[in-house]
């Protein structure tokens, strides 16, 4: 039998540094890469947006016309590819799909051809894998947009040697994000009749793209341990509990990791000082640049500031940030919030940033370098989130020395000890209400003025420490599980 060239062949709508949009984006950006360094053999494809950032790392086109067949026509993909630190990176691109805006909506809502999109990329790059000679031996499909390449597997490789001896693994960065269409979409997305029905595609008789993912992956794995074991219940499932419920044997969570290389604050170029758990000043030079940048009272700096960070949507309970405004001033604290969102939440966040000047800042955007300066300048991090896959913000935060404020669900669980507690590197709090979350800004509040009581807080979340080489590790154990062959190619570090 011939070796195929690759271990594993992650599918992904988006990967730093080339796309972002949220999560998802930086965990492709250190897994695949951490699979690498262990000596594992990996590509990922992922779309060539319009609007991608190649940065340092050229795109190169490497086949042109790549035939990409529908059972009723034929059409093609160009593909590009670039070298990121020895990880190939090919780039499925299709100008009419991906050269917009925005990746996958704009205010006005969801494009209207979202599952064409992501039929075209789900086939484009299992074509590609066949044209190019790409071969591997998993693929490892991201979220439902890439979900799709799951299921035309599992029926492909029952008829074609080709694709006989791929092992498929599904992961759900965000359950609520399912992708679902219409019938007529089913039908052009080429797969046969027989995976219409309640255990395979259909949902409610809609056409769910995650659930065709989670129905025929060997394996799924979600990126914490305790929301893996929320998605089975109907509180957290989004209507896919059952399912995920009879896929149970299958289903792990992994714990996703923080990129140190560019979230540690004694080596971020982006911050006024250095700063780290055993050299902590710094820190204040980064509050006295962020309270001048963004003009906040600088009396502030004798009082703490919270910052939020995230996308304005209900999922992470920014309108519960935003109720609770009038009584977290009464506390003579500052409120920094970076995000963009529901248009209502940024209305309501720009009025109530007009009622307090100098003390509450609104940034509506999404811009990486102040999401640094924020981490760094703030003292505590907020994230009252309803449900929380795994969250990387609230990891971040412990890097920087912000303790978080955080709900009691998914990965907040997995990362966050909450004080008291001699470990303690944050607050938590149960139920996502106002009162609630004001209750524990109130507790960390009283700690913060509590200079050494904070002091061992603060150097707690610094050295919270959540490492990509542990959870690859976990993914290279499941991967054995479906391929024997997978076997680390060189001496890991
Ligand atoms: P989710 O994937 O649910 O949005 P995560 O906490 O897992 O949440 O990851 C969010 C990522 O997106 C983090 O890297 C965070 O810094 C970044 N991010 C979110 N909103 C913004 C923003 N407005 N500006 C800059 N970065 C942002």
């Amino acid at each position: 039998m011939i070796t195929p060239p690759h271990d594993v062949i992650f599918l992904t709508s988006e990967m730093y540094p080339f796309s972002k949009s949220g999560g998802l984006a930086d965990v492709m950006g250190i897994l695949p890469l951490t699979l690498v360094r262990l000596g594992l053999r990996v590509a990922v494809i992922t779309p060539f947006y319009g609007r991608m950032s190649t940065g340092q790392h050229p795109v190169h086109l490497v086949h042109e016309n790549c035939p990409v067949g529908y059972p009723w026509f034929d059409t093609t993909a160009d593909i590009y590819r670039a070298d990121y630190h020895g990880l190939p990176v090919y780039f499925i691109e299709r100008g009419e799909y991906f050269d917009r805006r925005h990746y996958y909506c704009t205010y006005k809502g969801d494009y209207f051809d979202n599952c064409e999109r992501f039929i075209f990329f789900c086939r484009a790059a299992l074509t590609a894998i066949r044209h190019m000679g790409l071969g591997a031996r998993i693929v490892h499909a991201q979220d439902w947009h890439a979900a799709l390449a799951v299921a035309y597997l599992a029926f492909w490789r029952r008829s074609d040697p080709f694709w006989a001896g791929i092992r498929t693994v599904m992961s759900i960065h965000n359950l609520a994000f399912q992708g679902r269409f219409s019938y007529r979409l089913f039908e052009e997305s080429g797969l046969p009749l027989e995976a219409w029905n309640m255990e395979g595609v259909e949902f409610y008789n809609s056409f769910n793209l995650l659930k065709a993912g989670i129905a025929y992956a060997d394996k799924i794995t979600t990126v914490s341990p305790t929301y893996a074991q929320e998605i089975i219940t109907p509180e957290f499932g989004c209507g896919l509990e059952g399912i995920l419920a009879r896929r149970q044997a299958d289903l792990t969570g992994i714990l996703n990791g923080a990129d140190y290389d560019i979230w540690s604050p004694d080596k971020d170029p982006i911050l006024e000082q250095p700063y780290s758990a055993d050299k902590p000043k710094g820190k204040i030079a980064c509050k006295k640049a962020l309270i001048n940048t963004l003009d906040l009272d600088p009396a502030l700096i004798h009082r703490p500031i919270l910052g939020f960070i995230g996308r304005l949507r209900r999922q992470k309970g920014i309108d519960i940030v935003l109720d609770i405004v009038p009584e977290l001033m009464k506390l003579n604290v500052g409120l920094v919030v970076l995000g963009e969102g529901r248009a209502e939440d940024e209305v309501r966040l720009m009025s109530i940033v007009e009622d307090y000047p100098g003390r509450v800042v609104g940034i509506i955007g999404y811009t990486e370098e102040m999401s640094h300066i924020i981490q760094a300048g703030t003292d505590i991090f907020l994230m009252p989130s309803r449900y929380e896959p795994c969250g990387l913000t609230q990891m971040y935060s412990l890097s920087y020395g912000t303790p978080p404020v955080a709900t009691a669900v998914g990965g907040l669980r997995d990362t966050i000890v909450s004080y008291p507690n001699s470990e303690a590197n944050g607050f938590i709090f149960d139920a996502p209400t106002p009162q609630g979350l004001l209750t524990s800004v109130r507790k960390a509040v009283t700690v913060w003025e509590d200079r050494e009581a904070w002091a061992i807080i603060q150097r707690n979340a610094m050295l919270s420490k959540f490492s990509w080489e542990k959870s690859a590790r976990e993914y290279i154990h499941l991967y054995q599980s479906l391929h024997r062959d997978i076997t680390l190619s060189r001496r890991t570090p």
